[in-house]
């Protein structure tokens, strides 16, 4: 058994679809399907299983679910709720350990190596989990417990819903999943299965007898996909840690100090697309968004707020921190910022927002665009050199102009 960890995976049974059952009770036997209205564009985020008959899925088309099941019932996503819910399940699990790392809003890994003398202990814990969250969260679960990430995620899988499954050993893994579709080593996603399949591969069993070609087409990430084919994962279970909290932020100093706070709004939407730009070059998603003023006196503040949902995209992070700027003292102003904190990859992230309804997508795409057409009228500047905000010098040089216009009418209006 490598690195012989003892990994439990925790995975909520239809999310929101559950919790919203749970909180009306006249919903359990209908088919709930959490998403975009039928009459927006949009997918399915989740539905429960009574839905699932109708051969609703999660991602599936919002028209699509529709058409299968027009009597179901459609119901947008009520993050904040599930938010609330997530932390509850977060405690229990952080009550057996501080190893606790979470890929989802309703899913996270614990790490037990060490913590227990014994498999049977192990065993006990992933049970008591179950009867907890059924006690105190009035929701079911599905845990998996085995001797790695990917085998405890597996075993999490086997026996949803309200399941328990128990992969020992490397050995039991393979036997589990030889006959699968390479798909259920579930690090491999859609495009990399593809890819696959144009070498012959669709199987673990194909690509554990094809390893050396895969080792040789696709290089690291071909030796990482045959040792999962062969059960060996010695990933860890990585908690997260305030002190290694990564963020992104962008900060500018003016010139001179300022004291509207419609300009600084207006340096915050510009700087919230440079924030948005490092954050996808560096595929990171943040759930929280900050901002940073200094006064003249030297005197710097900080505020931040969670987000419903992580997010790297400009409009979203600008919108926060509008939030927050309006709520903090007037005064004058050297230097404003923002920035995306408690950043996390995109794996495991869930469906935003955005994702779910493309309406949204392209309401947001408006909303950028009025914003810089009033501010092209506004500050009398053309900012179409700027938007790409790959050039900071220039973006600056921009901001610095804005702060001249707003300086001169300022003057003019007094
Ligand atoms: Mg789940």
């Amino acid at each position: 058994m490598l690195g012989g960890q003892i990994i439990i995976h925790v995975d909520m049974d239809a999310f929101y679809a559950s919790v919203e059952m749970r909180d009306d009770k006249t919903l359990i036997d209908k088919p709930l399907i959490i998403g975009s209205m039928p009459n927006e564009r949009g997918v399915v985020s989740t539905c429960n299983y009574e839905a699932r008959k109708y051969g609703i899925r999660s991602g599936m088309n919002i028209k699509e679910a529709f058409k299968r099941c027009p009597k179901g019932v459609f119901m947008h996503p009520n993050f904040d709720k599930y938010i609330k819910v997530s932390n509850q399940l977060h405690e229990i699990l952080e009550s057996y350990t501080d190893r606790a790392e979470y890929i989802a809003l309703d899913e996270g890994y614990i790490d037990l190596t060490g913590k227990v003398n014994s498999w049977e202990q192990a065993r006990k814990i992933g049970h008591e989990i179950k009867k907890r969250v059924r006690e105190e969260l009035s929701l079911t679960c599905s845990v998996g417990l085995a001797y790695s990430k990917t085998a405890a995620k597996t075993a999490s899988e086997e026996k949803k819903p309200d399941g328990y499954f128990e992969i020992p050993s490397r050995e039991d893994f393979v036997t589990l999943v030889l006959d699968r579709n390479v798909k259920s080593l579930y690090t491999v996603g859609e495009k990399t299965a593809k890819k696959l399949h144009l070498y012959g591969i669709d199987t673990v069993r194909d690509l554990q007898n094809k390893s050396n070609e895969v080792k040789i087409f696709m290089g690291k990430q071909g030796e990482y996909l045959v040792d999962l084919a062969f059960g060996f994962d010695d990933r860890k279970v990585t908690p997260y840690r305030e002190e290694d909290t990564k963020s992104i932020s962008k900060e500018f100093t003016f010139q001179k100090d300022v004291s509207s706070f419609k300009l600084l709004d207006d340096v915050l939407f510009i700087l919230s697309f440079r924030v948005a730009g490092r954050a996808k070059r560096l595929g990171l998603y943040g759930e929280g968004v900050s901002l940073k003023i200094t006064y003249s006196n030297m005197k710097s503040i900080t505020r931040s707020m969670i987000i419903s949902e992580s997010t790297n995209d400009a409009y979203t992070i600008y919108e926060n921190a509008s939030k927050l700027l309006k709520n903090v003292s007037k005064g004058e102003v050297r230097l404003v910022g923002t920035g995306l904190y408690h950043l996390r990859e995109e794996d495991g992230r869930q469906l935003s927002f955005a994702d779910i309804f493309s309406t949204q997508k392209d309401m947001i795409k408006e909303k950028i665009q009025s914003k810089w057409q009033k501010m092209s009228m506004y500050y009398k500047i053309d900012f179409d050199e700027i938007k790409d905000m790959q050039n900071s010098i220039k973006v600056y040089d921009y901001i610095e102009q804005m702060r001249e216009v707003m300086v001169s009418m300022q003057k003019y209006n007094s």
